[in-house]
């Protein structure tokens, strides 16, 4: 079965930065499961995907405009301290949920902190790099009808959200 739209798929994968840094992995023996065609992957890779089926091996490079986008200044924002109350040590990698306007939570880093002043970053943390993906394709098989309502993958049958 190839790799298509509302189908399940399985892969091993590495991703690596340009310079072969290791950026992430899927755990061995346990492949990546998502739904394709749902937006569930960066679309450089999602797109390279499709029509592959198990068995096939691939590398694929994504640039940034394909996989997390350029990093905006309008993402880095300086906020009051008191905006994160009841937090007693805040220090430089720590991460949180901003929450915007439309009530929607955004993942944010601190970035620096300068006196009264708190500076988050909202960029994601691969925005701008260039993505190496070494990709294996390991099972391909039809979404159930509850897969397709949720928009994403069941993996094994199990419902783990
Ligand atoms: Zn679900």
């Amino acid at each position: 079965m190839n790799i298509a739209d509302k189908r399940v798929v399985s892969i091993h994968y590495t991703l690596t930065a340009a310079d072969g840094e290791l950026i992430d992995r899927s755990a061995d023996g346990e492949p990546l499961v998502y739904l394709h065609g749902a937006g569930n992957l960066i679309p450089g890779l999602e797109d390279e995907l499709t029509g592959k089926a198990a068995g096939d091996a691939l590398k694929v490079v994504v640039a940034p405009e394909q996989g997390y986008g350029m990093p905006s200044d309008e993402l880095v924002q300086r906020v009051p301290r008191e905006a994160f109350g009841g937090i007693e040590e805040l220090q430089p990698g720590m991460r949180f949920e901003a929450t915007d306007q439309q009530g929607n939570a955004h993942p944010v880093v601190i970035q620096e902190i300068d006196g009264d002043e708190v500076v988050v970053n909202g960029n994601h943390p691969l925005a701008g790099h260039t993505l190496h993906f070494d990709v294996t394709v390991a099972e391909v098989r039809e979404a159930t009808a509850e897969e397709l309502e949720h928009g994403h993958a069941h993996a094994d049958g199990h419902h783990h959200h």
